[in-house]
């Protein structure tokens, strides 16, 4: 065959070839693409002649992968392998690759060539099989096959980072009864009214299985002490204590749970849900609505935090919480007492039950935290603090809010979007906005939380990293974290005036603020004489009794505005 003739045929297989074909030059720019290319990319010709192939880099695999791949292709001539790519239209894609050198006289690349063909309808059908093996029809969760998969995971990862993990089991108590006196339909509603709930409870901490039957399993894999996964359980049980609607009346069923914690109750998955097993039944036979620990502590849900939960939730829909706002002043300008030097203030949560006195975070927070009530309760602190906030900067201070933020509202997943509907409704500058995080935050799942920071940092605003000094923990981190301000915990300022030891943790963190380029916050100041001892080190800014209690909103403008907002009207006498 002529030299013409091949080429018409190359030219006539590549047209018909079911897999994407280009042709680059040593550079990587295209200078031929077949028609399945064009089609599987979205592109035309005219958008990828000359172009690099890196068009269609996915961003899904780093530098090192690319560098790996072509050092193969430069020593062995070609490389085949799975690649996520992505389309003209954005949508990412995986691709079995081959890339072949085409080598000239000279052994030298002249040029590439690419073969792909995109595995996203096999990945479909793949993904449709698994799901089908892997979870409930009933409920949608996990079954107990995918669950073993989960805790094997979760298990080595805990190893990996030296962390903890809970498995708890838990079973319905009265569900035989129901399902042979009701029905197996109604059996079917509750288990799916169960899976549900106990989702909704778990919320970001863990993962909920259906292991078959009336029983259920909750890996959790963001506990720090056992307490935790004991603070779930109640959580748990309390979610199923609560009456299922069942056609005009409702039922109570109630449940058990058995708690085994890894590395204490045992190192592998089986060991575990031995233990958590047969910790499950020890409390069905203690009594029923209890949970006990693999390691025979029990627990049960007290009558007295039921109620509580309850209040809590009532107290939420008839807007019986607010906000007192903590002036912090910054340490150069400050006058105790006085509005001078103020830069803004933290919110700080008050509950005022109906004809009762007001109530302290310190007594529902733990509540508030275990039932995931914090998060609907947290996003109303934030969008409000940022109203008020608004206000002050509008009567002509410009002054920060400082809110602070549960681990359970980053779980939550509706974060950044919360954020940017409080920055909106109220029409605050970003810049005006810090949320207040803990070590123990960025200690679990710290890849995830950094993401989530950076997406609510990248709408301008800052953070701080309440408690400082507590736990150190996060030291080897700090270069790396979208972090603008250090606030030292009060246990570092009471003895800062000692003459020697008191102060050597407050001043490193005052260094190491300002190394960092962030902002150092003294908490629970008092004297003048920590003032002083602060101010001679160094520190940015300080909030405490010195300077003023927390105060309610009108409270707090009255100090910010002694002038009755710098001559201006109190827009809103009522508050
Ligand atoms: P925190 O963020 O460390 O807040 C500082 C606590 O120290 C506040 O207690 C404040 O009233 C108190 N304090 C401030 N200055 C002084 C001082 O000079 N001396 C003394 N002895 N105490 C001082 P509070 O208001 O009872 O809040 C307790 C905790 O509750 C807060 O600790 C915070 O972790 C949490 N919290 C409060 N509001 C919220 C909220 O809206 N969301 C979340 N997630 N947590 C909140
Ligand atoms: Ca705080
Ligand atoms: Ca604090």
């Amino acid at each position: 065959m002529s030299r013409e003739g091949e080429k018409g045929l190359c030219r006539r297989i590549l047209e018909a070839a079911n897999d994407g074909v280009i042709v680059t030059d040593p550079d990587g720019a295209i200078l031929e693409a077949n028609p399945a290319f064009l089609a599987m990319t979205g592109y035309g010709m005219d958008e990828v002649a000359g172009k690099n192939a890196r068009i269609l880099n996915s961003g899904r695999h780093d530098a090192e992968f690319y560098q790996s791949l072509w050092a193969e292709v430069r020593s062995a001539g070609a490389w085949t392998g799975e690649i996520w790519n992505r389309r003209k239209s954005g949508e990412i894609y995986p691709c079995r690759v081959k890339i072949q050198a085409v080598p000239d006289e000279a052994g030298e690349a002249s040029g590439f060539i690419g073969i792909f063909s995109d595995l996203s309808p096999l990945k479909d059908s793949e993904e449709r099989l698994r799901n089908a093996v892997l979870f409930d029809p009933l409920t949608g969760l996990p079954n107990r096959s995918l669950f073993r998969d989960r805790l094997a995971q979760i298990l080595d990862r805990a190893r990996k980072k030296a962390t903890r993990a809970a498995l708890v089991f838990v079973d319905l108590d009265r569900f035989k009864h129901i399902n042979e006196s009701l029905g197996y339909q109604a059996g079917d509603e509750l288990l799916r009214e169960a899976a549900r709930r106990l989702t909704e409870r778990t919320g970001g901490a863990g993962t909920v299985c259906r292991l078959g039957g009336d029983e259920f399993a909750v890996i959790l894999d963001t506990v720090q002490r056992s307490e935790d996964a004991g603070a779930a359980a109640a959580g748990i049980l309390a979610a199923l204590s609560a009456g299922f609607p069942m056609g005009p009346s409702e039922v109570h069923t109630g449940a058990s749970a058995g708690i085994a914690v890894f590395p204490f109750d045992g190192t592998d998955a089986g060991a575990l849900e031995k233990k958590a097993e047969a910790a499950m039944y020890e409390a069905k036979e203690a009594g029923r609505g209890r949970y006990r620990f693999a390691s025979g502590k029990v627990g049960h849900t007290s009558r007295r935090q039921l109620e509580l939960e309850s209040r809590l939730r009532r107290a939420l829909e008839r807007g019986e919480f607010y906000l007192t706002y903590q002036p912090q002043a910054a340490t150069g300008g400050v006058v105790p007492g006085t509005g001078a030097g103020l830069m803004g203030a933290e919110a700080l949560i008050r509950w005022k039950p109906e004809g009762a006195d007001t109530v302290s975070p310190g007594d529902f927070m733990d509540i508030a935290e275990s039932t995931g009530l914090i998060v609907p309760m947290g996003e109303w602190a934030l969008k409000t603090a940022c109203a008020d906030a608004k206000l002050w900067n509008d009567l002509g201070r410009p002054l920060t809010v400082s809110v602070n933020v549960s681990p359970r509202q980053f779980q939550a997943g509706t974060l950044a979007r919360v954020t940017r509907e409080a920055l909106d409704a109220s029409g605050l500058d970003p810049g005006r906005l810090k949320l207040e995080i803990t070590e123990t935050l960025l200690m679990d799942d710290m890849g995830e939380t950094v993401t989530v920071m950076n997406e609510i940092r990248d709408m301008g605003v800052r953070f701080a990293v309440d408690d400082f000094g507590i736990g150190f923990s996060s030291l080897r981190y700090l270069d790396q974290l979208p972090v603008d301000v250090l606030k030292i915990d009060k246990a570092f300022i009471d003895p800062i005036t000692d003459r020697y030891e008191g102060a050597q943790i407050a001043t490193a963190v005052i260094a190491l603020a300002r190394s960092f380029e962030m902002i150092s916050v003294a908490e629970g100041v008092e004297t003048a004489e920590q003032l002083e001892a602060l101010r001679m080190r160094g520190c940015d800014e300080i909030q405490g009794y010195l300077v003023s209690k927390p105060l309610d909103a009108r409270a707090f403008r009255a100090f910010a505005f002694p002038a009755g907002g710098a001559g201006r009207p109190d827009p809103d006498p009522s508050a």
